[in-house]
């Protein structure tokens, strides 16, 4: 009934159809997950957690979210799930809350090395409410783990976090939990370990890295960037008691009544990634990841290396452009990617000397290897001329690549259900 928005609606189903989307924290969800989120669940109001409301009619909803739960913990190898986080920063808010007190310190990623905003910026809750210290990476732009144990002796923080926005390799959850674990012996503390694995839970689920709920007291989430379900948070635990705190954190503390047809559309996405073909999906994001970046590699450009499903390339060096101009630039072709820092980053926030490659979202459409070697090389080309016959022969060089490509609004995943 409402054609604006319908307009606005396929405007935008036009427009990503059109691109090559590898902003490394975007997703294409399955039509079932989609149909869940837009359905009549919408209506119900359900305050408390199933079983335990404080409104009447809930018992066919108290069966959507204990579904939702158990696929979670299914999912994650976890005792306890909190499905109802509006979002990953909602998750974190109640999961700080439940571990610590505020002005507590907590110890965390330096928010220019791929931190997120809610692990300690001043123009969020997280900085303001906190006393947020931080570790930075090594010369590597890998984590220094040796520098995290003289740093939890030196700031003894209430809370380490792990987990992170933009960081292309593997994190030792193991040798976190061990470090932690030395210097509370050492200093007779207890250091609460918290992972945000947002970016990674599509890796985790999928086996194919460490699994930080083994680890970690808490685990917060997202499950809309590699996880492919709704936009939406997650927190997960294995601690009984923390958990009690953690439900309270979420409900009533920092939200009111959960979104049930969010919720609902999360465990159509968990049910997705139970099926095996979820672990090839996540192969091929993580083979298509090392392939764009080993080519870019390969064409002279200075880029992080990856083992994950993204990868950081400093465009500055490599073609003497900053990461607003890449961005402007790869956007003209139909490629879309974020400006990002660099570790050690000379240029402002607003410019960076770096973007952000993921290909989480162009594996969901159907990108190839081969496909993805391709892109670097049209990454490649327009990084390296801004003439207006080789920018408008690249684009339908993009225009090719995606007419082959799945729609975005149609895409259907298996599932164990
Ligand atoms: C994306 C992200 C979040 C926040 O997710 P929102 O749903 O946008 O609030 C939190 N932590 C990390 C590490 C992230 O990458």
């Amino acid at each position: 009934m409402d054609k604006e928005i319908e307009t606005l609606i396929e405007e935008e189903r036009v427009r990503q159809n059109a691109g090559i989307e590898l902003i490394a924290s975007e997703n294409y969800p399955s039509r079932a997950v989609m149909a869940a989120q837009g359905s009549i669940l919408t209506d119900k109001y359900a305050e408390g957690y199933p079983g335990r409301r404080y409104y009447g009619g809930c018992e066919v909803v108290d069966k959507v979210e204990s579904l939702a739960i158990e696929r979670a913990k299914a999912l994650f190898h976890v005792a306890y799930a909190n499905v109802q986080p509006h979002s990953g920063s909602q998750a974190n808010f109640a999961a700080y809350r439940a571990m610590i007190n505020p002005g507590d310190k907590v110890l965390a990623l330096t928010l220019d090395d791929g931190g997120h905003l809610t692990h300690g910026s001043n123009v969020s809750f997280s900085g303001n409410l906190y006393d947020f210290h931080f570790y930075p990476l090594g010369e590597d732009g890998r984590i220094d783990y040796d520098r995290l144990s003289v740093l939890l002796d030196e700031v003894e923080p209430a809370l380490f976090l792990a987990g992170y926005s933009a960081y292309p390799f593997e994190i030792d959850f193991a040798r976190m939990r061990r470090i932690i674990d030395e210097h509370d012996a050492r200093k007779g503390t207890k250091t609460f370990f918290m992972v945000d694995m947002a970016h990674i839970a599509g890796i985790v689920a999928a086996g194919l890295c460490d699994n930080p709920c083994l680890y970690a007291d808490v685990v917060t989430s997202t499950t809309h960037k590699t996880l492919r379900g709704p936009r939406g948070g997650l927190i997960l635990s294995n601690n009984e008691e923390l958990f009690k705190k953690l439900n309270s954190a979420v409900f009533p503390y920092a939200q009111g009544g959960p979104l049930e047809h969010v919720i609902a559309a999360k465990a159509v996405a968990f049910g997705e990634a139970l099926h095996p073909s979820f672990k090839s999906y996540m192969e091929k994001v993580l083979r298509n990841t090392y392939a764009c970046s080993d080519e870019l590699e390969k064409l002279g450009a200075e880029v992080s290396g990856t083992e994950n499903h993204l990868f950081l390339c400093n465009v500055l060096k490599s073609y003497g452009i900053d990461g607003k101009q890449a961005q402007i630039r790869l956007g003209s072709i139909g490629i879309t990617v974020n400006k990002n820092m660099i570790h050690g980053d000379t240029m402002p926030p607003s410019k960076t000397s770096g973007i952000r490659v993921g290909f989480a979202a162009a594996t969901s459409r159907g990108c190839s290897e081969d496909e993805a070697r391709k892109i670097a090389h049209l990454i490649d080309k327009t990084l390296r001329s801004d003439d207006q016959a080789t920018i408008a022969s690249l684009k339908k060089e993009v225009a090719e690549i995606v007419s082959s490509w799945k729609d975005i609004a149609s895409l259907d995943y298996p599932t164990i259900a």
